[in-house]
């Protein structure tokens, strides 16, 4: 909750004239609980979850070869009611564990710091913090999807996620609660280590979660203008490790690939890239 009653305090205490933008985090939030506040994450997760694979379900669903094309894995069609079903559990996996997780990493989030306050931070700040944040996020993430991959983990854990051997945008967040609760610590440690403006942990959260839909799109459009970060997996790279299966040792990075160039998990992947290459010119 805001400390200023009128915008005209809010404006004394920053030592300047609020912009559009503040004036707006103003008289949304100037009443609102800093715990309200960061609940809004629930919404927003299940909002973006639900819009974002839209698009990718309407392209396979219209069976047409100007999509088809573009899809990883051709030869897997799904229908509607398959796109309904794992809606339908992703939404139980909701209700499960991201809710609760949201609701009770509130007083993680207190102790950390992230701030409600004005001023906003500028739009540098939101940039560097949500690379520092993805950065952070990778390589945890690597690391922890690669303990998960080891017997006792999957067995009990991970295998739930890589029951779509064929990922869609909707099986992005389809996985077992607990391991909800382990890879949601990777998504933490970014906020936690460099700790920012509620906006700018929003985003994250939102960011986040399309880039999980994307790369469980099952769609790799040769334009996409992601190609253009450099190092950045997309939705074939993280295609691959499913396409593997169970016994997959290879692409355990979330975002980006140079983990798994360092730590040598991507020879299949690059094998596979090679081959198909050599074949495409022949
Ligand atoms: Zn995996
Ligand atoms: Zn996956």
């Amino acid at each position: 909750m805001l400390p200023y009653q009128t915008l005209e305090e809010a404006e004394v205490s920053v030592g300047r004239q609020l912009t559009f933008a503040e004036e707006l985090w103003f008289k949304y939030s100037a009443s609102k609980s800093d715990d309200i506040l960061y609940c809004h994450n629930i919404l927003f997760l299940f909002i973006f979850y639900t819009l974002m694979p839209l698009p990718y379900v309407i392209m396979e669903l219209m069976h047409s070869n100007k999509f088809d094309k573009f899809k990883i894995q051709p030869k897997k069609q799904n229908s509607f009611s398959d796109f309904l079903d794992c809606y339908k559990k992703v939404f139980f996996t909701f209700v499960l564990a991201v809710g609760p997780l949201q609701i009770f990493s509130y007083p993680i989030i207190q102790m950390i710091g992230i701030r409600t306050s004005l001023p906003l931070p500028s739009g540098t700040e939101i940039f560097l913090q949500l690379l520092v944040y993805f950065l952070v996020e990778d390589y945890s993430n690597y690391w922890l999807h690669r303990l998960l991959h080891q017997k006792w983990g999957y067995e009990n854990i991970h295998r739930v996620h890589h029951e779509y051997t064929a990922p869609i945008g909707f099986a992005a967040p389809y996985a077992h609660w607990a391991e909800i609760i382990i890879l949601g610590f990777a998504s933490f440690l970014g906020p936690l280590i460099v700790p920012g403006h509620m906006v700018t942990f929003w985003l994250w959260m939102i960011v986040r979660q399309m880039e999980a839909v994307e790369t469980h799109s099952g769609y790799d459009f040769p334009w996409s203008p992601l190609k253009l970060i450099p190092f950045y997996g997309g939705a074939e790279f993280h295609d691959y490790h499913h396409f593997v299966g169970g016994k997959s040792q290879s692409n355990f990075a979330s975002v980006f690939t140079y983990c798994d160039y360092i730590y040598g998990t991507n020879k299949g992947y690059r094998y596979k890239k090679e081959t198909r290459k050599v074949r495409a010119e022949q």
